[in-house]
């Protein structure tokens, strides 16, 4: 299997990755964490990681363990955070890969420390503060306290410490500034007391863009590294490409005359002679099987009529040259038309981020 015979494929430009990562740092002048977590929003974990690294990404960042150890298998030896919850049965597992997990309140501090025991070498943390998210980390009036703790623990080594807002996509929402100040208050009382740990970071995509004063040592860069915007509000600054193409191929072309139901418990209808496609992706490969589908055939945007695990339907009215073997574009650009992930998402009522992660693991990627 290759390019010229998937059924259906995902095409991701490297160079579209280097060029957003460097107009991070330059917009942030930080390092950049690339955020990879969720098969790199789609895109391929390891290739995805090991472009990013080549562009000069200090830290790789993941949500599990897994699939931290998957990038070291691959021989990415940069730091990586594990930014959510880790079983501490995995503490020495975690140290052993040289990974970094994030400590998140004291009692599971202590157990991460505790299960360290007969290791041979320490666990690096990153300490979290919950300035707001309310979901993981101590409060910001805890942090120094949080931070002692760790110190104390001679099996924990405190590399850094951070935050993460929960509305930076909403332009100027007042959220933002809050958290963003009780987080200055501690990194100020943190250095003040001398225990500010190396690595302090608080902004993903939409603060990095648009929260001056959010930067920090670190931006930890997922949607906008893929050139896809954070939100509507919080578009992306000029300069950003897009990775991602998302194709398949007409592979049958029905002639069917008018009154012919097409599809499972015929959900369409022909009510002439027409000529009904079928393309081959499906439910299976993250299509949603949901109204108001499109895809572009010929350059036209088409209607979605039929949605299967494996293939879908179109009228091609609209094409009468449309034959088999033709490309079909779910996500990217062909000659005027153009569909992207926020488009997709808008109809299926939800956001970018969750379409492209939604991609599923079958889906051939191909780095060009
Ligand atoms: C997913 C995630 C990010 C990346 O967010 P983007 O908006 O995609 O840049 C950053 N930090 C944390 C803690 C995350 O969970």
């Amino acid at each position: 299997m290759d390019i010229t015979n998937a059924a259906t494929w995902l095409e991701i430009k490297r160079a579209a990755i280097v060029n957003n990562l460097q107009r991070l740092r330059q917009i942030t002048a930080t390092d950049i964490m690339a955020v990879v977590k969720g098969n790199a929003y789609g895109h391929g974990l390891v290739e995805v990681s090991r472009t990013a690294v080549a562009a000069g990404a200090t830290w790789v960042g993941v949500a599990r363990l897994e699939e931290a150890a998957l990038l070291r298998e691959n021989g990415i030896t940069t730091p990586i955070l594990v930014m959510s919850y880790t079983h501490p049965a995995r503490s020495i597992e975690a140290a052993e890969l040289g990974v970094t997990l994030t400590a998140y309140n004291p009692q599971q501090a202590d157990e991460l420390a505790r299960q360290m025991q007969g290791a041979a070498s320490p666990l690096m943390v990153h300490a979290k503060i919950n300035t707001g998210m309310n979901r993981l980390g101590v409060l910001p009036e805890e942090g120094a306290d949080f931070l002692r703790q760790l110190n104390r623990l001679p099996a924990l080594q405190v590399t850094g410490m951070f935050t993460h807002f929960c509305c930076a996509d909403e332009w100027q929402h007042p959220t933002t500034a809050r958290q963003l100040s009780r987080f200055i208050k501690l990194v100020e009382q943190v250095n003040h007391e001398g225990i500010r740990p190396a690595v302090i970071h608080a902004s993903s995509s939409a603060a990095m863009l648009y929260e001056n004063e959010a930067r920090f040592d670190l931006c930890r860069a997922g949607i906008a590294m893929y050139g896809l915007q954070p939100s509507s509000e919080t578009p992306l600054l000029d300069g950003f490409e897009p990775a991602l193409s998302w194709k398949a191929r007409l592979v049958a072309i029905n002639h069917l005359p008018p009154g012919e139901g097409v599809g499972y418990n015929h959900r369409y209808f022909t009510t002439k002679n027409e000529r009904i496609g079928v393309f081959s992706a499906g439910y299976g490969d993250g299509v949603r099987r949901r109204p108001g589908n499109i895809i572009i055939l010929r350059g036209k945007i088409l209607k979605v009529i039929g949605i299967c695990m494996d293939q879908c339907m179109v009228n091609l009215d609209e094409v009468p040259d449309a034959q088999v073997g033709d490309e079909v574009v779910l996500i990217g650009r062909q000659g005027e038309a153009s569909i992207t992930p926020q488009d997709i998402a808008a109809n299926w009522q939800t956001t970018n981020y969750e379409m492209v992660t939604g991609l599923s693991a079958r889906v051939p990627r191909f780095y060009i």
